[in-house]
């Protein structure tokens, strides 16, 4: 664990959207494509409280719903393909985005729970 670099000039949203631990801005926040890290190689910060939980999904499904049949629609109107077109051409395009979005959304949640505290608050009295 190496000492914190300007803990005070990382924005916890920025660095949340970069994959990047909130508090140092240089350690990893991810660890594999989609697995919060249980721990900041840099800067010691634990990560065992952070979930997401669904907010990045169901924000990437509406950026992403919006986007892409509005895309299609425009496809469509324009080139006027076959539907083997759509299915052929919209498929990779979901997937490949579904993926990209999901990853900075999930970053953002939990740089967005480490600046409002929800993560490292002192437990309650009474154990809650
Ligand atoms: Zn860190």
């Amino acid at each position: 664990m190496s000492d914190i670099k300007n803990p005070g000039n990382t924005n916890p949203l920025l660095a949340g959207l970069r994959g990047r631990c909130p508090r140092c801005g240089t350690g990893k926040l991810f660890d594999g494509l989609l697995d919060i890290t249980d721990q900041c190689r840099e800067c010691g910060l634990q990560f065992f409280g952070a979930d997401a939980g669904d907010g990045p999904a169901v924000a990437g499904i509406f950026i992403l719903g919006f986007g892409v049949v509005g895309l299609a629609w425009m496809f469509e109107l324009l080139v006027q393909p076959p539907l083997w077109v759509h299915a052929v051409v919209w498929t990779p395009v979901i997937l490949a985005s579904t993926v990209g979005f999901l990853r900075p959304l999930k970053g953002l949640t939990v740089g967005l729970q480490y600046k409002y505290r929800a993560v490292d608050e002192p437990e309650k009295l009474g154990g809650q």
